[in-house]
Parts: C-alpha cells; structure tokens; sequence
C-alpha cells in the first residue's frame, strides 16, 4: 500500500535528486557515487577518523534534509556512509570487531525544539539499523549512548567561523563519570553527521581522554575537504 501511495506522490510531485534535484532520481546516479566511496582514514585530536564523503555543495542539501527537515530519505544516505565507516574501523582495529557503542554528539535543546525531533540520536538509530541489516553473522552488538553533557549554554555552531567554533565549545562537553563502566569496557566509536571545523568532535575526544577513555575513532557521513587525501 505503501507503494502505491509513494507512485501517486511521485505523479504529482516528480521525485527529484535530494542532492542535485534532477528529476526522476530520490539520488541520481552521479549523487550516489559521491556517497558511496570506501571510508577515508584521517586524523582528528590523534584519533582517527573516517569519512566517505567530501563535504560540498552537492552533500550539504542531504544533510541538511536530514538535520533540519527530518527527512527520512536523507537520513538513511548519511546512515549507510557512516554504518560502512563504523564497520571498517571496527574490523581493522578492534580486538572485538563486533561489537560497538556509538556516542552521540548533543544537540542545543533549542536545536531539538526548532527540529521537533533529537536528529542525531534518530541518526544512531538509523546507523544500528544499517549494520543489523548487513550482519552475517549474528554477533553484532552495536548500541548507542548520549555521554556528552553540555557545561553551558553554547551557540549552535553554523554562523560560526573555525576559531568562533573553536571558543564556543572550548571545554563545554563532560562525560557524568557514570559513564565510565560502559565506555571502559566497549569499542567507543564518536558519530557526527558532518565534521567541518572538527571542533565539536575535538571537544567531545578531549571530554572522554579527561574520563579516560579513548575512543577508537569518530566517524563521520561526510567532513571537510581538508580531511581528505591531496592527489
Ligand atoms: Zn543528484
């Protein structure tokens, strides 16, 4: 039924590119293989990160569907991209390639209010999905927590330059050390949507190191150019 309904739509509102709007694609060919690349290994606060996606102007509308109009679609691009960096970073340098927790970044309350929904926790749910969906074996073990508690009201990051960012969130986030069982004896993997300045992914590394914890990486759907390889 479900089906049908979408065909009707797609008559009356031709499904368009969410990435480029050419019509007759939801992704269009040339979209899809932006999002489809292997993992990128870089570096963030000597942690890795990996990334399949370069941030431009063909990637930003899907993560701005995903984040500010809750679409599912868009979320489920940024899911796949980052499900398959999760699972190459847990395969190459995991003593338990299995199992995983994902860490959510927090949104501002006044984030969450504007959406209407907590995008970047619905987007670890979509991510645990995706790596359900492709589990072979039936050992997967992927779960998510929100560890990272906000030590003041901060600005929402977009508008901000790179140093701007950088103040903003410069010692805001603290891990609750009742944290630290869960985090201690688990593959700590950060997730964020788009890593840009680095500065929140940064700030998260430097609140678990202060606990700890090191995180076995950050993964990301998409990051900077600057993070990738020249060639
Ligand atoms: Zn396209």
């Amino acid at each position: 039924m479900f089906g049908a309904i979408a065909s009707l739509s797609d008559l009356i509102y031709p499904a368009q590119c969410l990435g480029c709007r050419t019509l007759g694609f939801s992704l269009c060919p040339r979209c899809t293989r932006l999002w489809s690349g292997r993992p990128i290994y870089s570096q963030l606060s000597g942690v890795r990160l990996l990334t399949t996606t370069k941030y431009s102007e063909q990637v930003a509308p899907i993560v701005l569907a995903a984040k500010e109009r809750g679409s599912l679609a868009a979320r489920e691009i940024l899911a796949d991209s980052i499900a398959r960096s999760v699972q190459a970073l847990l395969i190459e340098s995991a003593a338990n390639p299995y199992q995983a927790l994902l860490l959510n970044i927090p949104s501002t309350q006044s984030a969450i209010r504007r959406r209407g929904e907590n995008h970047s926790w619905a987007l670890l749910g979509e991510v645990q999905k995706c790596l359900r969906r492709g589990d072979k074996t039936g050992q997967w073990e992927i779960s998510r927590v929100s560890p990272f508690q906000l030590l003041r009201r901060v600005k929402d990051q977009s508008g901000l330059d790179p140093e701007e960012r950088r103040q903003n969130l410069h010692m805001a986030l603290t891990v609750p050390a009742e944290h630290f069982p869960i985090l201690v004896s688990n593959n700590v993997v950060i997730v964020d949507d788009v890593v840009t300045s680095g500065s929140t992914c940064r700030e998260a590394i430097r609140a678990l190191l202060a606990l700890g914890i090191v995180p076995l990486g950050v993964v990301a759907a998409c990051a900077s150019p600057t993070y990738f390889p020249v060639r």
